[in-house]
């Protein structure tokens, strides 16, 4: 019973994305195509990742799904519709170019909306389900994790994921917005040792950015970071500078720990004797954190050259601030 319900959830979510697909090739869908074309998306990338357009008349799919007797009740729990006010259910998604998200079996468990223009939200996105567990998914691993390729590139958003599929990296996933968890980091160890990230070239990046590397890091994985300036995303990278500069990028992604380190020195004024000292402190304590022998000799010896620290005097700094650590 339990299972059979879980399998009309997926059918839904099938059927659901079909019907969006299909919107395309009407005359209401020439919009969401042009918004598309606007956004340098082939038709094959369309195909590819079977993105939509939800119209806007408020319970076409609705109704559409019904004639093919599933329950409400199903719907709803699909995420599909929603009640509204008056007690009538609607569609979730209007007049949106649609992304459907895939597990990592190839079935469709959620889907994500954009927009056409400027609105609010520019991205609405369907609840947690019994499919759907944000926490535990990625966009387009389905895709990546059979990408022949040593890493793999961790973006925010769908169209950079899609940008960069388009043009040949087709080992990119995206964690959609939220908050990168374990659950995820543990689902890409399984594919992966080493991780890329290209979040946003802005504050909330910079700031995911740093709240991801120790949770990649607990997972096992080996974590660089992408610089894109100057561009926002890589989504907007691609598009100007094409795949040459953005291959060079890759192969010149930093070291996660100094990226880690780079963010901070900015709190710090070096030119000043006790800021360099705090900051050197600060290095200190999280290579006492470390576990493996090996990796802390590497990283002392790196971050001494670097920083121009006397070694012998950090090496005792380690072991003062490793003894009270305990
Ligand atoms: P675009 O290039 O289409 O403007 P983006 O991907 O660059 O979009 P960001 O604002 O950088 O947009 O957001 C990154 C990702 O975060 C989005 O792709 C989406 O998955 C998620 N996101 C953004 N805004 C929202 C929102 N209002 N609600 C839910 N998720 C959102
Ligand atoms: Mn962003
Ligand atoms: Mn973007
Ligand atoms: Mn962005």
């Amino acid at each position: 019973e339990k299972l059979n319900k879980k399998q009309r959830l997926y059918d839904i979510n099938k059927e659901a994305a079909r019907y969006f697909y299909y919107q395309l090739k009407t005359q209401r869908g020439q919009k969401a195509l042009e918004y598309f074309k606007k956004r340098q998306i082939t038709i094959d990338v369309i195909k590819k990742f079977g993105l939509g357009y939800a119209n806007y008349y408020g319970d076409d799919l609705y109704k559409y799904l019904k004639a093919k007797q599933y329950s409400e009740a199903l719907l709803l729990e699909a995420g599909i519709i929603v009640k509204d006010k008056k007690n009538n259910y609607t569609d979730r998604f209007w007049n949106r170019v649609m992304f459907p998200i895939f597990d990592v079996h190839n079935r469709v468990i959620a889907f994500g909306g954009r927009v056409l223009g400027d609105g609010n939200p520019k991205y609405l996105n369907s609840p947690e389900t019994t499919l759907f567990d944000k926490s535990n998914n990625l966009y387009a691993l389905n895709i990546a994790r059979t990408a022949r390729k040593d890493h793999i590139l961790i973006v925010e958003g769908y169209m950079d994921v899609i940008s960069l599929h388009q043009a040949g990296y087709n080992q990119t996933v995206a964690s959609l917005g939220t908050a990168f968890t374990s659950g995820q980091a543990r689902l890409l160890k399984r594919y992966t040792d080493n991780v890329l990230i290209a979040y946003d070239n802005d504050e909330a990046g910079r700031k995911a950015t740093l709240r991801s590397i120790p949770i990649l890091k607990e997972a096992g994985l080996t974590v660089k970071v992408l610089n894109l300036n100057p561009y926002k995303d890589p989504d907007d990278f691609i598009n100007n500078l094409g795949p040459k500069t953005f291959d060079q990028r890759i192969e010149n992604a930093q070291n996660s720990f100094f990226f880690e380190l780079e963010v901070l020195n900015q709190d710090y004024n070096v030119e000043d004797p006790d800021q360099k000292t705090q900051f050197i402190r600060k290095i200190a304590s999280k290579i006492v954190e470390m576990t493996n022998d090996i990796e802390k000799d590497n990283y002392i010896e790196a971050v001494t050259k670097n920083y121009q620290i006397n070694k012998e005097h950090f090496i005792n700094l380690v072991n003062e601030l490793g003894s009270k650590v305990g």
